[in-house]
C-alpha cells in the first residue's frame, strides 16, 4: 500500500474488492480520527471525503452580495474587508441571534424574493413590487419600497442616533449585510471627542450603530412579511411602537444580562456606552438607571 498526496492508493490489503481512490495526506488524516482503517474504506466513503476536501464553490449571489458589503464597510471603516471577517461580522453579539439568520439568508439570496418566482407557473408576476412595480430585491425591500414603512424606521433609527450627525452615513444593502464590521474611523473619533467631551464614544457608538442597523433592517423585512403573507397594513402608530419595542427589548436585554447574569464591571461599561448616549436625549439618568427596568427609550420619567 502506498500513500502519498495526489497518487492513486491501492486498498490491495483488504477483504474488499480491490479499488483505487486519489486523495491527499490531509484527507488521510480526517480519516484517522474516526479510526477507520484505510485499508476498509469503501469507494463511496472515500468520493465523499473527497468531495468533503474540496471548498465549495461560491454562489455567484454570495460573492455579489458579499463584494457590496464590502465596499459599503470600506466607505464607512476606510478598510477592506476580507470575506471571512463579513461572515465573522454578521455573528457578532451586538446582533441578535434570528437577525444573524435573516442576514446570512440575505447574504446568500435565499429569500424567496424577486427573480426566484419567475420559473413558478401562474406565479410570475410576484417577480415585481406590486406598489413599485418594478423587480423586488433586497434593497428595494429593505431600503426604497414605497409598500412597507422604509422610510419611517429608517428616519426613527437616525433619530435614536444620539452622536454626531456626521457619523450616521446614507443606508444601503452593503451597510445592512455589512453592519458587523462596521466601526468609526479614527478622525471621525477624535472629531466626535472634541465636540461633545465623552470618554466613552467609540465603542458604544459603535455597538449602537451595529444595533440599529440590525433592527432596523429586520422590522422592516418583518413588517413586509406580515403586509405580503398576512395581508396586513401597518399605521404610522403601529410602525412607531413596534421600532421602541424592538429597541427597548435589545436595551432590556443588555441590562438583564449585565445585572443578573455576567454582574461585572466590563459589562457594566458595556451597556453604559451603548445606551446612556440615546437614554440623556429624554431624561436626566439616575446613576443606577441600569437596574431600573422602566428606563426606557422613548419614555420620559421624570
Ligand atoms: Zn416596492
Amino acid at each position: 500500500m502506498t500513500e502519498e498526496k495526489g497518487t492513486v492508493v491501492s486498498t490491495r490489503r483488504s477483504n474488499y474488492p480491490v479499488r483505487s481512490v486519489c486523495f491527499s495526506a490531509t484527507w488521510w488524516l480526517r480519516f484517522q480520527h474516526i479510526n477507520q482503517p484505510l485499508a476498509t474504506i469503501s469507494q463511496k466513503i472515500a468520493y465523499l471525503g473527497i468531495k468533503e476536501h474540496q471548498p465549495p464553490i461560491p454562489h455567484l449571489s454570495t460573492t455579489k452580495n458579499l463584494q457590496t458589503a464590502r465596499l459599503a464597510i470600506a466607505d464607512f471603516n476606510d478598510a477592506l474587508e476580507t470575506d471571512n471577517t463579513i461572515w465573522m461580522g454578521i455573528r457578532k453579539k451586538s446582533i441578535r441571534t434570528h437577525i444573524q439568520q435573516f442576514l446570512y439568508k440575505s447574504m446568500h439570496s435565499t429569500h424567496r424574493i424577486g427573480p426566484q418566482w419567475r420559473h413558478i407557473p401562474n406565479y410570475e408576476d410576484r417577480k415585481f413590487c406590486s406598489t413599485c412595480n418594478i423587480p423586488k430585491s433586497m434593497d428595494h425591500i429593505l431600503i426604497y419600497c414605497e409598500a412597507t414603512p422604509c422610510n419611517t424606521i429608517w428616519s426613527l433609527a437616525k433619530e435614536t442616533w444620539p452622536h454626531a450627525p456626521h457619523l450616521w452615513r446614507d443606508i444601503n444593502l452593503g451597510t445592512i449585510l455589512g453592519c458587523g464590521c462596521l466601526t468609526f474611523p479614527n478622525q471621525d473619533i477624535e472629531q466626535h471627542h472634541d465636540q461633545n467631551r465623552h470618554r466613552r464614544i467609540p465603542k458604544g457608538a459603535t455597538r449602537l450603530l451595529q444595533i440599529l442597523i440590525s433592527e432596523a433592517a429586520h422590522l422592516i423585512w418583518v413588517i413586509r412579511c406580515e403586509r405580503v403573507i398576512q395581508d396586513h397594513t401597518h399605521q404610522e402608530s403601529e410602525t412607531h411602537t413596534r421600532w421602541f419595542h424592538a429597541i427597548n427589548t435589545r436595551l432590556t436585554n443588555d441590562k438583564i444580562i449585565a445585572t443578573l447574569i455576567k454582574q461585572d464591571k466590563r459589562a457594566f461599561k458595556l451597556v453604559r456606552d451603548t445606551w446612556e448616549p440615546v437614554l440623556r436625549k429624554t431624561m436626566d439618568l439616575p446613576n443606577d438607571w441600569i437596574f431600573n427596568r422602566e428606563v426606557l427609550v422613548g419614555r420620559r420619567l421624570w
